[in-house]
C-alpha cells in the first residue's frame, strides 16, 4: 500500500499545511477553509524508517484502515545509512 505525505499551500489565504492519506488527494484548507486545494508536493510515506534502541528499523505500510496505516516491520539494521540505501535500493 502507498501511503503519502502531501503538502499544502492555499492561493487564497498562503496557509501551508500537510496531511498524511492514501491518496495525494486534494485537501480544504484548515485556515480559511477554501475548498480542494490540490498538493503541491506527495513524499511517498510508505516505507519509513524508525528507531528501535540502537538499531534502524524499515517499517513498510502494508494496509490502511479508516484509523489510518498498519505498518509492519521489514527489517533492522544497525546503521541509519544502512537502512536508506535498503529503501532507496526497493
Ligand atoms: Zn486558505
Amino acid at each position: 500500500m502507498t501511503w503519502f505525505r502531501n503538502h499544502y499551500v492555499c492561493t487564497v489565504c498562503e496557509g501551508h499545511w500537510h496531511l498524511e492519506a492514501a491518496e495525494t488527494d486534494s485537501a480544504h484548507c484548515p485556515h480559511c477553509r477554501a475548498y480542494d486545494v490540490a498538493p503541491y508536493r506527495s513524499d511517498d510515506f510508505s516505507r519509513v524508517i524508525d528507531r528501535d534502541g540502537s538499531r534502524f528499523v524499515v517499517m513498510e505500510c502494508t494496509k490502511v484502515t479508516r484509523r489510518g496505516p498498519n505498518w509492519r516491520v521489514v527489517k533492522r539494521f544497525d546503521t541509519q545509512d544502512a537502512a536508506r540505501a535498503f529503501v532507496a535500493a526497493r
